[in-house]
């Protein structure tokens, strides 16, 4: 079976947490500070800070940008619970907007439309590495003043007109769950260009306190340890070579799958292939499962990312009207594009997708 994603680990991760281990120091230190450095060269110079996953990097980066109790912040409802989750855990409302089927991304428009006098930020996800349209969400900020704040768990190194995402948000908040473009076992990246922002969410994930016992807010404990961020260094300068060959393999896909909708690209952006997510047309979910089943049945591997809108999860049980979500969750699969597929790999799934997707 050629699975839907798959984490690379090699002997230069297993080194670097031999090397941790064996310093004694265990806890957040000199390696989380190395790989917060290393990162900001990603993301324009801006002040990186580290958590424990990318949900507390959502859930401080909330707080550090001044969401507070009652707040309105704009989500898409398609996208990982986290997403919307973290609003709640700040004390805000997620309000659950479209997409534009075309990116699967947060649909500007329809953003625009649901902002009211509590609206405090919109929060696009660059969903499967395909950034939102920052643009748009820039113009929309300046004429309503409200923050936009950036969902980059999937987004690492997708760009606009060549910034990159984490460099458009008050705040940008990544993950290094295994599935993602690199991993550090768990953990987040907080991303910030404003210097007292970046304080607050280093006081947020140390218990509040800069200096030993002197704690100046309430804060948590969602501290990086010094093991997860040097996975995460030897992981972050293989990035751009995964990238790349995430980016080739996507190519050769879309030049040679036939009968399903290929992941559209917006015009001078760079998609980081996070997961290639394609369309069985006719918005028949059956129809969808049923293609996922038979690929599966000749080896090639697939996910729905994610079968269940935010908004209708029973976390959430909202009735809302957002068409547009409702027709790409019935459409949408996944298939293999991680570093590691061989050709061989690829040409299986270009002939078994053609082969079943001619045959639906
Ligand atoms: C993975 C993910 C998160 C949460 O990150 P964790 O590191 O798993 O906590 C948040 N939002 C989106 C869109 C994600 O894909």
């Amino acid at each position: 079976m050629i699975p839907a994603a798959k984490p690379i680990i090699g002997d230069e991760e297993r080194a670097a947490v031999d090397r941790v281990l064996k310093s004694g120091m265990l806890a957040q230190g000199p390696e989380v500070a190395a790989f917060e450095e290393e990162f900001s060269k990603h993301v324009g110079g801006r002040h990186c800070v580290a958590m424990n996953s990318g949900t507390s990097a959502l859930h401080l980066g909330f707080i550090a940008a001044g969401i507070e109790r009652g707040d309105e912040v704009i989500v898409p409802s398609f996208s990982f619970a986290a997403t919307a989750n973290s609003v709640v855990l700040a004390g805000g409302v997620p309000v659950f907007a479209d997409i534009d089927p075309k990116t699967f991304n947060l649909d500007p428009d329809h953003a625009e439309s649901l902002i009211t006098k509590k609206t405090k930020a919109i929060m696009p996800v660059h969903l499967y590495g395909h950034i939102a349209a920052m643009d748009r969400f820039a113009e929309i900020s300046n004429k309503h003043g409200v923050k936009i704040i950036e969902d980059a768990a999937q987004g690492h190194l997708a760009s606009l007109n060549g910034r990159n995402t984490g460099e458009f948000g008050v705040v940008a908040s990544f993950s290094f769950y295994p599935t993602k473009n690199m991993t550090a076992g768990e953990g987040g990246m907080v991303v910030t260009e404003d210097a007292g922002i970046a304080r607050m969410l280093r006081l947020l994930r140390n218990q509040g306190q800069e200096i030993r016992y002197q704690n100046e807010v309430i804060g948590f404990n969602t501290r990086m340890t010094d093991i997860h961020a040097a996975i995460g260094r030897v992981q972050l300068a293989k990035l751009p070579g995964w990238t790349a060959t995430r980016q080739a393999n996507a190519a050769y896909l879309d030049a040679n799958l036939k009968g399903v909708v290929t992941p559209f690209v917006a015009p001078n952006s760079k998609h980081s292939y996070h997961q290639y997510t394609i369309r069985i047309p006719g918005g028949d979910a059956a129809k969808r499962d049923e293609f996922m089943k038979r690929i599966g049945e000749k080896g090639v591997g697939s996910g729905v990312y994610y079968p269940t809108p935010i908004h209708r999860l029973p976390s959430f049980k909202l009735d809302l009207s957002l068409p547009e979500t409702e027709l790409v969750i019935k459409e949408c699969v996944s298939l293999p594009v991680h570093p590691s597929l061989t050709q061989s790999e690829l040409e299986t799934i270009v002939s078994v997708v053609n082969e079943v997707a001619a045959s639906l």
